[in-house]
């Protein structure tokens, strides 16, 4: 997914929580096994659309098809753990991989579910679905005598997927606790139990936590055209706009009104006040999780399995990102403060609610480069075909409607992915489905991210992915920002189908390091900013015309205008993801703590009242990784220099991405992904030149756009 919540483009990419961890010491025997060779039930080999179909309802399908996934992952377990040695590698490992992928892929589906289905019963099952199979996934991770039958297996003759894939899962029972005794384990147990149902109840509030705020029509002065007409007064003369993106980002962009903005910022963050509370039990449980396996804080727990390593690390690329940001974001504020200025003349501060209106201004008037100008040329359905011509192109595949699927809301279009010519004997067959369902409805996810609908695996099942996003319908107008997150959301969609070709369903698509997921979705978003791709698709909503190259020029110039804010502001929300999870939650208050990593980090005044946090759905899905959407940068930045030097849409090298980035999936450990397709480790160079790159105008200068290289050069090694 794309992040933050209140830049732009970050997607959400969730976390449907896996299967979890485990640890190395060899715990003490079980009891011994009966000598039966492993035969586990058969895989789960589900036809295309039947998890979609479940999805749609009824309850009691998903409900029963839960029970059964239940049923089927226990008695492959058992299978595996009644076979006696000397075992068949091959056969106790695909027992084992088709026993945990009917689980995970159930608890997928019911993430669907309860984040978007319009049928509260059917959300309700999602959460009860969820919580029955992560306390079976986390019984598993905790078994001993799964754990010795997997430990004692010689994987001298497999490949190096397997052996990746082995080594991940030894350590996450570790994780576990599979070595502690058996009061520690049952603790770990009941704590990931109720983990999961605080979760839920964090997403809960979120989802419900619309809210919505009264104005006069004068109050949307400045707002485009389609915004207003879209936007009625009611009978009393009041017009009603709510705190979901279409209504807030352009609102936040256009309105002139600074105190409309405040009024409609305000509403939006102190959007699910109950999650204060919630967020203090979450980060309790968590922390005495991490303490009762071992680990100082739940920051070094969640972190040990990334790129990363651990939360000092994590804190280090905090602080030194922050760092760099710094001049650059303390020029770019003083600018915003003299233009605000110009309309304000005893203005001091320089509000969050000020950013996206007067960034704006400072663009149309220094850069030459108004949104809304540009706003005609993305409208939301020439902006989906934009992408998947963008990605069909790169990746050599095409889109293919299915008309007759059955799916969870009306809206939802459907497609199958299919392979080019160099796909070999997959040319023009099906690789996987997708379900994109990107507008706003109640009691729906109110971001922008990627779900798993089915796990893809190689002779068994195709990947199925779903996008539940917040764009306009069709005949609506995107922001430039909307249509980066639509192409982030689609790099992590087409990983995922590309990806889920895998021998083992456990390595299938997004299974890499949580630290690298980000990077190919960031990576995708480098196609908005070239003229060819965007004139292939932006054409004016009225006249047809392709958007002007001096257009796409200016739109460019302008966008380093504001980098050094978003990326402190960026900075700000790993802090407090990172901070709050790194120490002891006792006697943490949530509201005066965030205040604090605000005034150290970001790059807006603290405003009393507020908490952001309160519907920073992070917090749930990442907890302390928050940082993993910078850490992914970098190395989106640094896989783009291949593509800078050879063209956008040079065959070779969306040949050797495809199948050295996208296709391992989860089989190699993501540096290695990256060193064999740039030929040489991933560096810093070319995020450190990214971050420097562009003109800031000079305050002194009243229009036109900047000379000179920013001159203050960020520190990156
Ligand atoms: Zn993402």
């Amino acid at each position: 997914m794309r992040l933050a919540p209140s830049l732009t483009a970050l997607t959400l990419f969730a976390c449907a929580g896996g299967p979890t961890p485990a640890p190395s010491t060899p715990p003490p025997a079980a009891a011994a096994p009966a000598p039966v060779s492993v035969k586990p039930p058969p895989a789960l080999d589900e036809p295309v659309g039947v998890a979609a179909a479940r999805i749609a309802g009824p309850a009691t399908g998903l409900t029963a098809a839960c029970q059964e996934a239940m049923e089927r992952t226990r008695a492959g377990i058992e299978a595996v753990k009644a076979s006696s040695p000397p075992r068949d590698t091959v056969a106790t490992l695909t027992a084992y991989d088709d026993a945990l992928a009917a689980a995970s892929d159930l608890v997928s589906q019911a993430a669907v579910a309860r984040q978007a289905s319009p049928d509260a019963a059917m959300r309700k099952a999602g959460e009860e679905c969820s919580r029955q199979i992560q306390a079976q996934l986390t019984g598993i991770s905790q078994d001993r005598a799964l754990y010795q039958v997997l430990s004692g297996l010689d994987l001298s003759g497999q490949d190096r997927a397997t052996r990746w894939w082995m080594e991940r899962v030894l350590r996450d029972f570790r994780r576990a606790g599979v070595d502690r005794d058996e009061a520690t384990r049952e603790r770990v147990r009941v704590l990931n139990d109720e983990l999961v149902a605080i979760g839920q109840e964090f997403d809960r509030n979120i989802r419900e936590g619309t809210k919505t705020v009264a104005f006069a029509p004068a109050d949307l002065a400045g707002v485009p055209d389609d915004f207003r007409k879209a936007h009625a007064p009611g009978a009393d003369g009041t017009i009603t706009l709510n705190t979901d993106y279409p209504d807030y980002k352009p609102f936040m962009a256009y309105a002139r009104s600074g105190k409309a903005r405040e009024a409609l910022w305000r509403a939006y963050n102190t959007r699910a006040p109950a999650n204060s509370e919630v967020l203090t039990r979450l980060l309790a449980k968590r922390h005495e999780l991490a303490t009762t396996l071992g680990y100082a804080n739940w920051a070094d727990y969640i972190t040990e399995d990334k790129m990363i390593r651990s939360g000092k690390a994590a804190s280090e690329f905090v602080e030194r990102i922050s760092a760099a940001a710094r001049p650059r974001s303390e020029r770019e504020l003083s600018i915003l403060l003299t233009r605000k200025r110009k309309d304000d003349r005893a203005a001091t501060r320089f509000e969050a609610w000020d950013y996206s209106y007067y960034s704006n201004r400072v663009k149309a008037e220094q850069y030459r480069f108004d949104a809304k100008e540009a706003r005609p040329y993305f409208e939301a359905s020439r902006v989906l075909d934009g992408v998947m011509g963008v990605t069909g192109k790169l990746l050599d595949i095409s889109y293919r409607p299915v008309q007759d699927a059955a799916v969870w809301h009306p809206e939802i279009r459907v497609y199958d992915v299919i392979g080019g010519r160099t796909f070999d004997e997959r040319a023009g067959q099906s690789l996987g489905r997708i379900y994109l369902d990107l507008h706003p409805r109640e009691n729906k996810f109110k971001h922008a991210a990627q779900y798993t609908v089915i796990s893809g695996q190689s002779g068994h099942r195709l990947p199925e992915g779903a996008l539940l996003c917040n764009f306009p319908r069709s005949g609506g107008l995107m922001e430039y920002d909307d249509v980066q997150t639509l192409f982030h959301e689609f790099g992590h969609l087409v990983h995922h189908v590309l990806g889920g070709h895998t021998r083992w369903a456990a390595n299938s698509g997004t299974a890499t390091e949580w630290d690298f997921v980000e990077a190919p979705s960031q990576m995708l978003e480098e196609w908005t900013r070239d003229v060819g791709v965007l004139q292939a698709f932006a054409w004016h909503v009225k006249t047809g015309k392709p958007i002007p190259t001096t257009l796409v020029r200016r739109l460019r110039a302008a966008e380093e205008f504001g980098k050094g804010i978003d990326v402190r502001q960026q900075m700000f929300y790993a802090a407090t993801s990172l901070h709050l999870h790194d120490r002891s939650p006792k006697g943490l208050e949530p509201t005066p703590f965030v205040a604090e990593q605000q005034s150290r980090y970001g790059a807006f005044p603290v405003v009393p009242g507020s908490t952001f946090y309160t519907a920073f759905g992070h917090l749930n899905g990442y907890s302390a990784v928050y940082y993993t959407y910078m850490w992914s940068l970098v190395i989106a930045k640094d896989l783009f220099t291949a593509f800078e030097a050879a063209g956008v849409f040079d065959p070779e090298t969306g040949s050797r991405y495809r199948r050295r980035i996208l296709e391992p999936g989860g089989g190699k450990p993501a540096a290695e992904l990256v060193t064999d397709f740039l030929g040489r480790p991933y560096e810093f160079a070319a995020y450190e030149a990214w971050l420097n790159r562009g003109t800031l105008p000079g305050p002194q200068r009243k229009s036109g756009p900047a000379p000179g290289p920013e001159n203050r050069p960020a520190a990156l090694h």
